[in-house]
């Protein structure tokens, strides 16, 4: 293309082209036209260099953090997944905790049940009483689960409060 044949219309269309591919794409018939005619006008060449680097300078700004940023986020990162580690551990010896108290509960059921009625029928008791007798043996498991679930939140709670000044064991009111 000729710079003597490019009028002031297509200068136009050209910079509006330039505009337009940075938000919308251009159809090839028309990124062709605009490859043609920045080919031969030096004038939106340097219109499109000068969009290209405004957009260069806008994108590095936006995502230039500071240099200890990333360094104290990946560190929190670190902090996070050792806490959820943690946490999961925890989590593991509850359940399994929990697991055997109503394993060893429903294993010792019928042994506690022919106990209880052993003792009752010796002590000559009301069958209301060695059986609430086996009911509270039930409460055993859960109040070891129990214990379990305390025992860990109190495990929790100590390393959470670790560093911190008002921290430390806090007694439990039963
Ligand atoms: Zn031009």
């Amino acid at each position: 293309m000729n710079k003597k044949e490019v009028s002031t219309g297509s200068h136009e269309r050209a910079r509006r082209l330039i505009d337009v591919e940075r938000v919308e794409g251009l159809t090839p018939e028309e990124r062709r036209w605009l490859q043609d005619h920045l080919a031969g006008c030096e004038a939106c060449a340097g219109w499109e260099a000068s969009a290209k680097a405004a957009l260069r300078a806008f994108t590095s700004v936006s995502v230039v953090l500071p240099p200890g940023l990333a360094a104290s986020a990946s560190l929190r990162l670190r902090e996070k997944a050792a806490e959820l580690k943690q946490q999961r551990a925890r989590n593991l010896a509850l359940i399994v905790g929990c697991t055997l108290s109503w394993v060893a509960g429903v294993a010792s059921a019928p042994l506690v049940w022919r106990l209880c009625a052993w003792f009752g029928a010796a002590l000559d008791l009301p069958r209301i009483v060695w059986k609430l007798a086996f009911v509270c043996w039930w409460f055993v498991p859960i109040a070891a689960a129990g214990l379990v679930i305390l025992w860990v939140r109190s495990r929790a709670e100590l390393e959470g409060s670790n560093g911190s000044p008002e921290g430390g064991p806090r007694p439990y009111t039963w």
